[in-house]
């Protein structure tokens, strides 16, 4: 703002004040509003800090207060009070102590009959009101029944005036003594009555704004208790909720239909979980239970969220938090803080699981001179990439125990030929979107032959056997290995025989023998069968679901017809994990549930109505919360009929299940007829907060916490099938034990150092394994072994929190890289020790938790102190991290690989003292504090290697909150500066070349090879690598120029789009009136107003067709 402009603004102000002269004023006036009328709101703000509001207020209270006020001065005041009062939060405040508010409402009485005086008068009560104080007073000085005059029943005059009185009204109840008021006057019933008589009449929908506004004022009245109870009594939930029968999708009733909507969720009923208790129906008894989470039961009472007392709040005054509040300040706390947390020799137990420092291989020699051969013969099996085409490579592998023949295998492409292309160089065909449920276009009788073209015919036969028994097989099934190919008892023992061999790394036999030693809480005794049978990644993407418009107010609405027309609503237990049910008529088309076995976790399903299912979620054990991972199975289905499942227990705000994401499914027919996958799958997908609160007295007295609702629709491929629905692709404890043994039985032991131990046991009694990977030194010679034993660590960890299993897929693309023959895997395997966790929390996967271990902890958050007895994972994890830093040799590089479930692509988080303190604005004294930027490299590296990786989602902040996280831990105390936890979405990518698609299994585990080749191209960056390397990774980068050098050359990619953040849902996902969402727009919407009336004053009064308010003026 110009100098000059600011002082002749001010000169202007204090002429207004101190002028009496009719003409002296409406010059400045007019001056004023032409000042303001143009340019941005910055002049506003401006006039505002110059004392604009006051001088305005004064000259009105002076004018009004006259004998006979003069409009030609007022109109013209009301309409700049309006448009700067909405901008200045004090305003209210202001007027309140100038006196402003007592001649408005006397102004408005008089002009009761003079619509656009009145309407005038209006905008001011309006901008005076939205200060809640302000607010009150008004109310107490009688302005909504001075409005109550204003909005009439139906009619097609003064409309504009009455759409204003129901807006002002509308805010004057944001007031919670005014809305006290308006209950015990009655007005629930009025505003109810005023509503029906304008939506009867106002059948061309013309005056859709007025209906809206009489149903905000509804809306802000039944946030109080009273105004529910009131709108009860008055049958508004039956009236509004006709309304909008037949009207979802109509357009120009849109606000109306949202407004309803909004007042329907806001009183239905709140009423506590259908559950004996919201603690998990496990419970855990090994330790001493730490958590205090209260675990009451859930008893019916009284949901109140409201206070008698007032609480009137100046909205103004509830400063937004800062954003920021979370980042660590604290150079202190942000600085390498060496030391250790436990005894120095407690450390030595760490030195043998480092037997490679100190290992002599003897044998070596001698050995490899009488196997020369055995490589070239060998590692052909385990060229494994993980990528899903051509689909035939993946029948490499096919059965790891009996080696094939070298000619069988088809060598495919090298990794880099994939990079930030992914699978789509490989496939391109594979671009093809499926669209909404792989399924639909599988003809349900099976043709025999299976999609990799194996004869299946064999295992068809069992689709006529008891699926049932098939479908969840008892662990104590008699088939082992070892009698397999003779032994005819179970049926599952056959099944599994005829089962073609084409999963790499699965074998159902392994599996099972795997399964019977981990040990559940409630020791399960079944299998799921996709785990036993295996998982084969679908030939195609999946794109993300798009939501369909209007999805969720057509379940909202299906949700609140259970309490106004629950005619069809049956309200039956069908399974529990706590309570016996009814056993169901084996004809009804009732489904069938069952969650007990490994990673399961459904704990109750009621069928609402024929064909919808309320389903709830079985807590993290030891704890009462993180219902989020879901897996069961589900049985008794037929085929092309929709059914509707709620999951009703969920906890977080927001979910990906609104922004295209599905959930998984596994059918047990389609699995025997050759397609054994678990396909994206699911529609009319939304997630809401829904009217189930915890109890108050649960949480302590505190305010009930909301859930939140899920709800899909399944068709099933088949009729009585028994298929299986996750949150994710499973990939259970079990799977992992025998994937890990299938690996080390499956490298070529003179070329690839592969050893697999136990790094500790679980408080549930499972070992915790740890991997290590490295290339076996090329003899016993002190030279090699020197080079051997001083290879750089890598450390990578996963599944801290077991609802994360897409990390596992992570996890496994990573271990299956590292032990290939890919050129690349081998120059890895040369430069570097792996030391590998792929499952810090295998209590919290076995026993279906989401979060956390058995004692209802969250792992990751654990670090700072961990103690053997009660966190020995994390304990000993942070051990040998801290082993390897006591000898010098701290890893390159620490990654912790996890689940992201709010956005989407694959990213990284690190940590930056810098990074932290500059956001913070913090900076004094940063020039001071040393960094080394290399963390910022890997990721770098990442974003242009991995189709799936995004540089723009990274961040390297250091929150308060993550203090105790093993990225912060590992940073701060064993000084590893490239220490980090990489975040795979749930859902998929939202750019790069997976752009619009779900991640698969396979794009997942691509990620974690690229991983592997990112680390590669660190060390070639860092300078401190061998020249041996440098050459033969320059041999190698070079041979695959076209694909990698491409790449890699490209200087930054413009990230421009931020995709940090979701675009907006298209549907107001939370609905209690917290938010001011109906007030959004209300600036550009009155300015509109204002400016139509003034340019429209000299046509007289709009609609006002007998001109009534002109006869009798004053
Ligand atoms: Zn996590």
């Amino acid at each position: 703002m110009a100098e000059e402009e600011g002082s002749g603004l001010q000169v202007l102000l204090s002429t207004l004040q101190g002028s009496s002269d009719k003409a002296a004023i409406l010059t400045i006036l007019q001056l004023l509003g032409d000042l303001l009328s143009v340019g941005t709101d910055r002049r506003i703000h401006y006039m505002i800090s110059k004392g604009g509001s006051e001088a305005l207020l004064q000259t009105l209270v002076d004018t009004a207060r006259t004998t006979s006020p003069d409009y030609d001065i007022l109109l013209p005041l009301f309409r700049l009070l309006a448009k700067v009062g909405l901008r200045d939060k004090k305003f209210g405040q202001k007027a309140l102590e100038l006196e402003a508010l007592d001649v408005t409402l006397i102004l408005a009485r008089k002009n009761l009959s003079h619509s656009h005086k009145l309407l005038h008068c209006l905008w001011a009560l309006r901008v005076f009101a939205s200060s809640v104080t302000t607010g009150a007073m008004l109310g107490i000085n009688g302005a909504m029944e001075l409005l109550f005059k204003v909005i009439t029943p139906y009619t097609r005059k003064r409309t504009r005036t009455i759409r204003t009185a129901t807006e002002v009204l509308a805010v004057l109840l944001k007031s919670r003594s005014n809305s006290r008021r308006a209950v015990n006057r009655g007005y629930v019933i009025s505003l109810l009555r005023l509503h029906q008589d304008w939506h009867s009449h106002d059948t061309a929908n013309t005056y859709v704004l007025i209906r809206r506004g009489l149903l905000l004022c509804l809306k802000r009245i039944t946030t109080l208790s009273s105004g529910r109870e009131a709108f009860l009594a008055a049958q508004g939930m039956e009236s509004l909720f006709s309304i909008i029968q037949n009207c979802l999708d109509n357009e120009s009733m849109e606000p109306v239909i949202s407004a309803v909507l909004q007042i329907l969720r806001q009183c239905y009923p709140k009423s506590p979980l259908p559950l004996v208790t919201t603690c998990s129906a496990y419970a855990f008894l090994g330790t001493e239970s730490i958590h205090s989470e209260p675990c009451c039961a859930a008893a019916e009472e009284d949901f109140e969220d409201d206070g008698d007392e007032e609480m009137d709040k100046d909205s103004d005054l509830e400063d937004v938090k800062e954003q920021d509040d979370d980042l660590e300040t604290d150079v202190e706390k942000l600085t390498f803080k060496p030391g250790l947390d436990r005894p120095e020799e407690e450390l030595k137990q760490y030195e043998a699981m480092c037997l490679e420092l100190s290992y002599g291989f003897e044998e070596l020699q001698s050995k490899l001179r009488n196997d020369l051969n055995f490589e070239d013969v060998q590692s052909a099996n385990h060229h494994h990439i993980p990528t899903a085409a051509p689909l035939q490579q993946h029948r490499l592998n096919e059965d790891q125990s009996s080696r094939r023949k070298e000619g069988e295998h088809t060598v495919q492409t090298s990794l880099l030929s994939m990079v930030k292309m992914g699978r789509s160089t490989a496939h391109l065909s594979s671009k093809k979107r499926l669209d909404v449920n792989t399924y639909q276009n599988v003809s349900p009788s099976g043709t025999g032959v299976d999609t990799l073209g194996s004869d299946i015919s064999g295992i068809q036969d069992f689709l006529e056997e008891d699926i049932e028994v098939i479908s969840c097989p008892g662990m104590n099934a008699s088939f082992s290995s070892s009698v397999r190919p003779r032994e005819t008892v179970g049926v599952i023992d056959k099944l599994l025989h005829a089962r073609p061999k084409h999963i790499p790394f699965h074998d159902p036999y392994l599996y099972m023998a795997k399964a019977r030693r981990t040990r559940s809480v409630v020791d399960f005794k079944m299998v799921a069968f996709p785990d036993l049978w295996g998982h084969h990644p679908p030939p195609f993407s999946q794109s993300m679901l798009e939501r369909k418009r209007g999805i969720q107010r057509i379940k909202i609405s299906e949700d609140v017809r259970r309490l106004i027309q629950p005619r069809d609503v049956i309200n039956r237990v069908v399974f529990s994990l706590d309570e016996p049910w009814p056993l169901q008529d084996p004809a009804s088309n009732c489904l069938r549930f069952f969650s007990k076995f490994e990673s399961g976790n459904l704990r109750k399903a009621i069928q609402v109505r024929e064909f919808e299912y309320d389903l709830l979620i079985n807590a993290d054990v030891n704890s009462a919360q993180h219902q989020q991972w879901f897996y069961f199975k589900v049985s008794g289905m037929r085929a092309a009929i929709p059914y509707r499942f709620n999951i009703i227990n969920c906890e977080k705000p927001n979910s990906q299940f609104n922004y295209g994401m599905q959930l998984t499914l596994y059918s047990v027919k389609e699995a025997l007829l050759g397609r054994s996958t678990w396909t994206r799958t699911g529609h009319d997908i939304c997630y809401y907060k829904n009217h189930y609160r915890q109890s108050a007295a649960a949480t302590g007295g505190a305010s009930g916490k909301c859930y939140y609702t899920l709800t899909f629709t399944v068709t099933f491929p088949h009729s009585e099938d028994v298929c299986y629905l996750a949150y994710h692709y499973p990939y259970t404890y079990t799977a992992l034990m025998t994937h890990l043994e299938i690996l080390e039985k499956s490298i070529n032991p003179k070329k690839i150092y592969f050893r697999q131990e136990t790094l500790c046991q679980t408080l549930g009694g499972n070992p915790c394994p740890l991997v290590t990977i490295t290339a076996m030194p090329e003899s016993n010679s002190t030279d090699d072994l020197e080079q051997f034993r001083h290879r750089p660590y890598q450390v990578i960890t996963a599944r801290a929190h077991p609802g994360e299993s897409n990390a596992s897929w992570v996890m496994k693309g990573t271990l299956e890289f590292l032990i290939s023959n890919d050129p690349v895997a081998r120059l890895l395997r040369e430069s570097f020790i792996f030391k590998i966790i792929p499952m810090l929390n295998p209590d919290g996967v076995i026993n279906g938790n989401h979060r956390c271990s058995l004692r209802g902890e969250d792992l990751n958050r654990q670090w700072l102190a961990p103690k053997a007895h009660l966190q020995p994972t994390i304990y000993h994890a942070k051990g040998l991290l801290q082993y390897l830093s006591s000898i010098g040799r701290g890893p390159v590089v620490f990654c912790d690989f996890h689940g992201h479930s709010q956005k989407k692509n694959v990213f990284i988080y690190g940590c930056s003292i810098k990074e932290t303190l500059w956001q913070a604005n913090c900076a004094v004294g940063t020039s001071a504090v040393l960094e080394d930027i290399s963390y910022r490299t890997l990721p770098k590296i990442l974003d242009k290697l991995a189709p799936a990786f995004t540089m723009s989602s990274c961040s390297f902040l250091v929150e308060k909150s993550r203090a105790s996280t093993a990225r912060v831990v590992v940073w701060r105390e064993m000084g590893v500066s490239r220490s980090y936890t990489m975040e795979s979405s749930y859902c998929g990518c939202n750019q790069g070349p997976y752009k619009g698609l779900q991640f698969g299994t396979s794009e997942l585990e691509e990620m974690g090879a690229m991983f592997c080749l990112g680390l590669l191209i660190l060390e070639l960056k860092s300078g401190n690598c061998s020249h041996r390397l440098l050459a033969r990774a320059a041999a190698l980068l070079n041979a695959e120029e076209d694909a990698l050098n491409h790449h890699l050359q490209r200087c930054n990619r413009s990230n421009t789009s931020d995709l940090d953040d979701e675009p907006a849902c298209m549907e107001e996902i939370d609905y209690n009136s917290e938010g001011n969402s109906d007030q959004d727009g209300s600036i550009a919407e009155l300015d509109r107003q204002i400016q139509e009336c003034a340019f429209s004053q000299d046509e007289g009064e709009e609609e006002d067709g007998t001109g009534q308010g002109r006869n009798t003026i004053l």
